[in-house]
Formats: C-alpha cells, structure tokens, sequence
C-alpha cells in the first residue's frame, strides 16, 4: 500500500509534483502479477483521484472566485508543473497493465479503451495536436472580438442578441442583421483557420494510418458501439420523423405572433433552435432567492425518488453547491467531480429565471451519477462515455418535469408549469433536426475532404442540409448568412464530431420519461440502476439497464415523438 496520501482537500490542494512522483516510480517498478493486480490498481486508483480531485478542487476555486490570485496561481502551478507529468505517469502504467496482459475483474471495458488509445498513439502527433490546439484558440479569438455599434454603444454579439427575445419584431430584426452582418465580415478568416484545420487534421490521422480523419476521430472517442453509417441512419430517420414535427412547432409558433412565416429573428437566439415565446406571455418568475431554489429543487427530487432527494440534499448541507450569480463569478454551469471522496460540485449562475430551474435539474442529474457509482473501486471504471453521462442529466429533467408545480413543494401553477413544459419538450424536438444538419455536414467534409477543405463547397453543403432538416423557417434573401451556418458551430471548428452524442442521448432521456409514464417507480429505479454501472459496461449495455434502446432508427423516434406531441398536447389545454 501506498503511504504519505493526502487525506483531506486542503492538502489535496496544495500536493507538490516532488512528492506525486515517488507515488508513480513505486507503481511503475513494483512488479505486477494476478495476485497483486488489485491492490497494484487500489494504488494507482488513489493516486489518480487525488489528481482528478485536485483539479477539480483547483478549478471550482478559480470559477467561484475569478478574482482570486491564489487560486488562480495554484491553477498555473498544477497546469504547468502537474498535469503534464502526470498524464505521462499515467501512460506509464497504462503501457505497464496492457504489456502485462492481466485481465483484472470488471477491467474489461478500461481496458478496451486503453488497447484503443494506445494504438492511437503516435509521437509524432504531439505537435499537430498542439498545432490544433492553437487554431482552436484563434478560432476563440475571432469571435471573442466581434463587437457592434448598437444604440451609441459599443457591445459585444452576446449583449446584441437580448434583443433577439424583444417583442417588437423590427428591433428584432435590426439586430439580427447587425450581428449577421458583423459575422459575415470575418468570413475569410474563418474560412483561412478552416483549411489549416483540414490539413492538421488530414496530416494527423494519415500519421497513425487510418483512412481519414473520421476513422481518426471515431477510434480517439471511443465509438465502439455506432459507426458514421448509424449516423446517417440516425439523420434520416430525423429527417423521416422530426422535422415534420419540427416544422409544426414552427407554424404554430408563427401563427401565435401572428406571422404567415417565421424569419430567423423570429426565433429566441437567434440562428435556430426556440421560436420566441408570444409578447403576451410574460417570462416565469420561479425564486427570488437561492434558498427557494434549493428548497424547491429538493422537494422536487424528493418526489421523483427519496434517495435521490437526499442526495441533493446532503450536496446542499455539504456545502458542495454554489448557486448564485454574483460578481466575479465565472458564466455558465457544470457539475464536477471530488473522486477521492466520490462527492459532486455543482455550479450554477442562477438569477432567478426558469432556465436556472431546468439546469440545477441537469446539472443535478450528473450529480446523482457520481453518488451512484460510489462503491465503484477504481477510477478507470468510472468514465461514463457523454451518451450515457447526458442520458443522467437530460433524463432527470423529464423526470423531474411532473412535479414542477406548488402541489409538489415546486415553483409554478398548473398553467406556469404546462408552459414551460411545452417549451421543454418543443425545445428538444427542433434539436434533433439542427444536430443531423451538424452532425451530416461533418460526415459529408471528412468523406469528401478535398471538397470538405474549400469553403465554397462547405457553403453549398451546409445550405443543402440546412434546407432539408429546417424547412419551418424562412431564409429567403439571407442566403449568404445561411450558406455560412458552419462558421458559427463552434463543435464543428474545435471538437469535430463531438454533436451526436446530445441527439442519442436525448433519444435515451425521452425512452425513460417514456417508461415513467406508465411506472414511475420502476423507471426511476432502473435509471439509478444504470448509473451505478459507471463505465463499466457497454453503451448498449446502460441504455438497456435504463430501459431504453441504444438505436437510430425511425420506429424508435416515432415513438419518442408522438409521445412528446401527446404530453405537449395534454399540457397546451392546461393553459
Ligand atoms: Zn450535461
């Protein structure tokens, strides 16, 4: 056994490289056979969620306070003097167990994934890694400074599309066109950083010899249950099933603001997703302070299921959430990991809107995973693959939405909750079609990649799938800011293929809420007995474990769509 561990997370935080090392060297030169493995792997394990929860730590320190120096320095520290060590450690003793050729207990899936990260591997990579690395921080650059002059003031495309949410439709517009205008005008750099990427990327996968750089992409995301040929199954299947649906939500929309056709600054931000909300209905207003979202979030998991309920209770008592919004406070949410104490942090920037609802439920469900897969022993079993990770959060939102009214200790009448529950559930349908034209356009680029590297072809492409999945909205005139849809898909430029993940896993979610329809109790009981599978099964394996199917075809989203129009009718006459 290991001696001289950090115990607590004040000295967690402050561990030193100098005395991490000898932790490795030891695991590194103790020799390895079947009897020893366990506790080999109890070591290493301890080690490596120590580092995890270090960075964890390190990171909701900076986020909670962007004005904190010290934090801020420790980050630096552990940046540049730990990880970097570290991961080489690591893949010191990941060569180490694969060489030994020993096949620990509930290791398989791990080491499946070692097997494929190791044949991945090449030193020659590193560079154009980091070459990439450096394109995604210009590609950040690019946008981080598109700023418009809007009434006298100088401000940035975030501000600008408040706007977008304003009842007078020609304001709406105005902006619309301001921030389409300003994008516009750096088309020819993006298109630039585009070709270097293809290139990169073509260099890359040609270095470790696969035939293209999806092949590439789909072995480094451990893809071993889907192919690109799913994919597009997927896609049609959409296009089947989805968008006709999709393109009712439009219509009824438009027929709500009083509109033949919606144009684009008919929809919330901006380029696709949510038709805004008729100007008649005012935004809800759940909690005025974090102490009623805390106390009407418990209440209602209570109800979705008791142990649940107190998980998020003992989050709260913990003190391992940080709710509010405040100054010096970094945007956005997450939920993060202490591994060595298998407890979550949960951070939210809430301001008392119902968005900061829905995502204390999301960021809760990822939560519940962590306190599900508790008595998993090592860290390598506990990497959920993201279908399955979203699966937790997106599932929990659906489970939760039935008890989102003041009959259950929630925040809403009858009527308030219908509302924001047909938004939800319309929210969900127009995604599927904007995920297939993401997900199709990247399939199309890495198949075709001489075409795939020029920008006027890509603008062609994007146009031809954006009319085929999002026909509900009117484009007429604006079709040089369609054709350049690609460019504001930040996945697309800094994590290719990274998008299906959220459509499969919203595919999952829906089958839950589907089963909780019929037997709340046994739904939620298989959804927490999934969750405590970690990653030690299959994809397919958790899905069914859930209750619902791993799959792409159209039945399958018939069911899922019919079943979301029903809910959504039963709520529409409830308002
Ligand atoms: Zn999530």
């Amino acid at each position: 056994m290991l001696k001289n561990l950090p115990t607590t997370s004040q000295e967690i935080i402050v561990w030193a490289w100098s005395e991490i090392e000898p932790l490795y060297k030891d695991l590194e030169v103790r020799p390895l056979n079947a009897s020893n493995v366990d506790s080999w792997l109890t070591d290493w394990s301890s080690v490596g969620e120590r580092i995890e929860e270090m960075y964890s730590r390190l990171s909701v320190a900076t986020s909670i306070n962007t004005a904190d120096k010290e934090a801020d320095g420790r980050m630096n520290k552990f940046l540049e003097g730990i990880f970097p060590n570290a991961m080489a450690a690591e893949q010191k003793l990941k060569e180490k167990l694969l060489s030994s050729k020993l096949e620990p207990k509930g290791f398989n899936i791990p080491l499946r994934n070692m097997h494929s990260e190791a044949d991945l591997f090449r030193e020659s990579n590193l560079p154009l890694l980091a070459d990439q690395q450096k394109y995604a921080i210009e590609y950040d650059k690019i946008f981080g400074a598109q700023t418009v002059k809007w009434e006298g003031e100088e401000i940035t495309l975030t501000r600008l599309a408040l706007n977008f949410q304003q009842s007078d439709r020609a304001r709406r517009e105005k902006a619309w066109q301001l921030k389409a205008e300003r994008q516009l005008s750096d088309r020819k750099a993006i298109n630039e950083l585009w070709q270097k990427f293809m290139a990169v990327r073509s260099r890359i996968a040609k270095n470790a010899n696969k035939p293209s750089y999806r092949e590439y992409a789909w072995q480094q995301k451990l893809r071993f249950d889907y192919t690109p040929e799913n994919c597009k199954s997927f896609a049609r299947a959409i296009e089947e099933v989805v968008v006709p649906a999709a393109t009712r939500i439009y219509k009824k929309r438009g027929q709500a603001l009083g509109l033949d056709t919606l144009r684009p600054w008919d929809l919330v931000d901006g380029w696709f997703s949510r038709p805004s909300p008729p100007a008649s209905q005012s935004p809800l207003k759940p909690f005025a302070s974090i102490d009623e979202l805390k106390a009407g979030v418990s209440s209602i998991f209570h109800h979705v299921n008791p142990v649940l309920g107190g998980y998020f209770d003992s989050t709260v008592a913990e003190g391992l959430t940080d709710l509010e919004n405040r100054k010096n406070k970094a945007p956005g949410a997450y939920c993060t990991s202490y591994t060595s104490i298998r407890k979550p942090f949960v951070f939210v920037n809430a301001v008392g809107t119902h968005d900061d609802v829905m995502t204390t439920l999301h960021e809760s469900g990822h939560s519940f995973h962590i306190y599900e897969t508790a008595r998993i022993p090592y860290i390598q079993e506990l990497a959920v693959p993201i279908e399955f990770a979203e699966v937790a959060s997106m599932g929990m939102e659906l489970l939760a939405s039935p008890f989102l009214t003041h009959a259950y200790g929630g925040f809403y009448t009858e009527s308030e909750a219908a509302c924001a529950r047909v938004e939800h559930l319309e929210g969900m349908i127009l995604f599927w079609p904007f995920m297939a034209v993401v997900d199709s356009f990247q399939q199309w680029v890495y198949e075709n990649p001489r075409l795939g590297a020029n920008p006027v072809a890509c603008d062609e492409q994007w146009g031809k799938l954006w009319d085929r999945f999002i026909p509900g909205v009117d484009w007429s005139g604006l079709e040089q800011v369609k054709a350049t849809g690609w460019h504001r898909k930040l996945h697309i430029h800094q994590v290719p293929f990274y998008y299906v993940e959220y459509g499969l896993a919203q595919l999952g979610a829906v089958q839950i809420f589907g089963n909780a329809l019929k037997d709340q109790k046994k739904a939620v009981a298989d959804y927490r007995t999934a969750l405590s599978q970690g990653g030690m099964v299959t994809l397919p394996e958790l899905f069914k474990t859930a209750g619902a199917r791993f799959a792409f075809d159209p039945e399958i989203l018939k069911v899922a769509v019919n079943l979301m129009e029903g809910v959504i009718g039963e709520m529409e006459a409830k308002i």
